[in-house]
């Protein structure tokens, strides 16, 4: 199928290539900007407009930007967890400030809709100054020995250098989950956001040095992937990767840090059930399945990808459903890749006998949202994350069948149950497994609660209190006299 949009960054410039007044981003080493000779051109998938250039780093640069990291980090872990915190907050503000620009300059890189733009900046923003706060509670605890002066002392300390590897979906969200922790515990960052939409996560990053964060705590080397993972992963001086995105990168990651001994977080996709009780409300289904199924265009780890209910409610939760898509506008899907597998995914499962509604094409990388029933195990888009904007219902006979489906595929990030027994609800919604269970709403994320992809969703967590000791290590200092 022609790209009728064309890729997002994929028009690569030399040095001395006429440029306009295409706004320029260039590397963050060390607290400086730094020009390169090869520069991305980003593309809204939206409009097709230039909205900026990229530089591309290379593994020199890569290098570069660990040994700033390397540099910075014993100092910043020695400044008082007070004064730290106060650091980090006083870049909160300053992100808050910049909202605004940053939600107009997400929107216009990626097409998400600027509500939904708007919205990202500020859940991300509210993680900065909760862990600016966390930064004051990482106290050491001691155990004491026979006398005063002697004891355990348990006490936390940084892990050093952190490589961030990003997507595209939540630009911004998923470097500052990795920043702001990493940060509040006394680390530096090398983050390689992704090459669809790195403009909104450059700009997070050069406000970081804005705000006077000391330099080469915080560095941004875009550019090529498989390149700049490898120099990333690979570095004696990175102490820990925490990456976000697909399985398939993940396994590659994973392959270049186990046998060096790294720390590692893995966040990575989804497959989100919504499992329905008898007693559920279906107006507040309808609305579960249609805001989280089709959020950000279905490009979302978080997505309901299928809706699990009793047999005799089918016709009327996708009657509720259709109603509510009916008029429903989404954003464009970023890559021609998703655009490709959603054209793909729906001819699979009608196929194989299913009814799809909606679904179809718009214009450029603009689809209908659809609405799938009649598919099965065995079809594709039940048994593989879709990240395109489609949901299925799947009836069941009962609870324990509906259970077993949603814990079937290879995924465990975000499950959601709505039920009118709140004993009931909860007594099921602990046997979904899933790092996150959200009953009877739709809100997933909150700064204060992990968010952790259970099997094939990944390893570790992120936000909440594990999301912080995920950026330490403990040391026990064992004073005997
Ligand atoms: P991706 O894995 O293709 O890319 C993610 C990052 O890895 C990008 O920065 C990319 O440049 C880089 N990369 C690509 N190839 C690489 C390689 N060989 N070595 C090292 N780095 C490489 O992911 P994507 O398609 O951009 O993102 C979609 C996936 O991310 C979906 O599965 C989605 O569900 C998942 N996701 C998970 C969460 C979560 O918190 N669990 C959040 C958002 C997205």
């Amino acid at each position: 199928m022609e790209d009728p949009v064309g890729q997002p960054g994929a028009g690569r410039l030399r040095h001395g290539d006429t440029v306009s007044d295409i706004p320029r981003y260039p590397l963050l080493i060390g607290g400086r900007r730094v020009e390169t000779e090869s520069w991305s051109r980003i593309v809204s998938p939206a409009t097709g407009d230039v909205v900026g250039e990229i530089a591309d780093a290379t593994v020199e640069d890569a290098d570069a930007a660990v040994k700033a990291a390397e540099a910075a980090w014993p100092e910043w872990s020695r400044v008082p967890p007070v004064e730290r915190g106060a650091a980090l907050e006083r870049y909160a503000r300053l992100l808050d400030d910049h909202a605004p620009r940053l939600a107009e300059l997400m929107h216009a890189e990626m097409g998400k809709p600027l509500p939904e733009a708007q919205a990202e900046i500020a859940r991300a923003n509210e993680v900065v100054h909760y862990f600016a706060a966390e930064a004051e509670r990482l106290w050491a605890s001691q155990v004491p020995g026979p006398t005063l002066a002697t004891g355990s002392w348990i006490r936390p300390s940084p892990l050093g250098v952190v490589a961030s590897i990003t997507p595209w979906n939540f630009p911004v969200a998923l470097i500052v989950w990795k920043l702001a922790p990493a940060l509040a515990a006394g680390n530096a960052m090398v983050a390689k956001p992704a090459n669809e939409a790195p403009l909104t996560a450059w700009s997070v990053c050069e406000l970081a040095i804005e705000a006077g964060l000391p330099d080469g705590l915080v560095n941004c080397v875009p550019g090529d992937g498989p390149t700049l993972g490898e120099a990333l992963c690979t570095h004696p001086a990175v102490a820990k990767v925490a990456f976000t995105g697909s399985r398939r990168v993940a396994e590659q990651i994973s392959a270049w840090v186990a046998p060096r001994l790294k720390a590692l977080s893995l966040e990575l996709g989804g497959h989100g059930p919504l499992v329905v009780l008898p007693d559920a409300d279906l107006d507040q289904v309808a609305e579960v399945a249609t805001v989280q199924g089709y959020a950000n265009a279905g490009q979302a780890c978080y997505s309901v990808n299928r809706v699990l209910v009793p047999r005799e409610l089918e016709g009327d939760v996708r009657e509720r459903i259709a109603a509510r898509i009916a008029d429903l506008e989404l954003g464009p899907l970023v890559t021609q890749r998703g655009h490709l597998r959603h054209r793909r995914l729906l001819a699979d499962a009608a196929a194989r006998g299913a009814t799809v509604l909606g679904g179809e094409d718009i214009e450029g990388r603009r689809v209908e949202p659809a609405l799938v029933t009649g598919a099965g195990p065995g079809v594709e888009l039940i048994d593989e994350e879709p990240f395109t904007p489609i949901v299925a219902i799947m009836p069941f006979d009962d609870v324990e069948s509906a259970v077993a489906e949603a814990n079937r595929p290879d995924y465990g990030l975000v499950g959601y149950l709505c039920g009118g027994d709140l004993g009931t609800s909860l007594e099921v919604a602990q046997q979904i497994q899933c790092g996150t269970v959200v009953v009877n709403g739709w809100r997933v994320v909150v700064p204060y609660a992990p968010y952790a992809g259970w099997r094939g969703s990944g390893v570790g967590a992120e936000l909440g209190r594990p999301g912080l000791e995920a950026f330490i290590r403990w040391q026990h200092l064992r004073v005997l006299s």
